[in-house]
């Protein structure tokens, strides 16, 4: 695994620079965690009305606030579903090209409402059986509210298993332990030779 800090780029403005270098017209494309639904308009954006993108949140205003986004901006190849994205695969049957996860709370929302080790680890497990060679997966994850390093930490135990081989992953953190800023993860499937 290797770990690099490019001081450049916020933790969203990276994730999507590393979305940019590789989506394409026609892809389909998972937002994990709609929340406003600015992840899910700059998917849906760069896939072009061919491709598609899957929308999920836990939050029913959250995915009003993604409808209300993707209507005025026209975008009609967006589905939203008002659902966990541990059961993206009730909805989703075709492989996909990625996902985007941008965990934690819904700013300006109740923060109550955070993603969980638990689900999370289960649905990013869940969309890479979706993902087709070289499809990848991007996580931002932040660490300064609370349960948020524990989530963090949850999911860079996951990256480090065994089962993770097939599978190239880099995460963009100085100083994992100490650094309170946002973590970028990025999770690729290799081809198979
Ligand atoms: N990408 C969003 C911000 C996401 S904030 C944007 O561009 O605005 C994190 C979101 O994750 C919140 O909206 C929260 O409701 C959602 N969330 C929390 N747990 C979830 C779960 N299990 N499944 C899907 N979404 C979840």
């Amino acid at each position: 695994m290797i770990k690099k800090y490019l001081g450049k780029f916020n933790a969203v403005s990276l994730s999507h620079e590393l979305m940019k270098a590789n989506i394409q017209p026609g892809q389909i494309w998972v937002d994990a965690t709609c929340g406003n639904g600015y992840d899910t308009a700059f998917l849906a954006e760069a896939v072009t009305a061919c491709g598609h993108v899957f929308a999920f949140d836990v939050q029913t205003a959250a995915c009003e606030a993604t409808e209300a986004r993707a209507k005025q901006a026209g975008f009609k190849h967006i589905s939203i579903f008002n659902d966990s994205h541990e059961n993206t695969v009730k909805y989703i049957t075709e492989q996909i090209d990625g996902a985007v996860f941008n965990l934690g709370y819904l700013p300006g929302a109740a923060r109550k409402i955070t993603t969980k080790p638990k689900s999370t680890k289960k649905a990013v497990k869940s969309i890479m059986g979706l993902l087709k060679c070289t499809g990848f997966i991007c996580i931002t994850a932040y660490v300064s509210h609370p349960g948020g390093r524990r989530e963090y930490r949850a999911v860079m135990r996951m990256m480090r298993k065994k089962s993770m081989s097939g599978y190239q992953t880099i995460v963009f953190d100085e100083k994992p332990e100490k650094n309170p800023s946002p973590k970028v993860l990025f999770l690729q499937k290799q081809v198979d030779f």
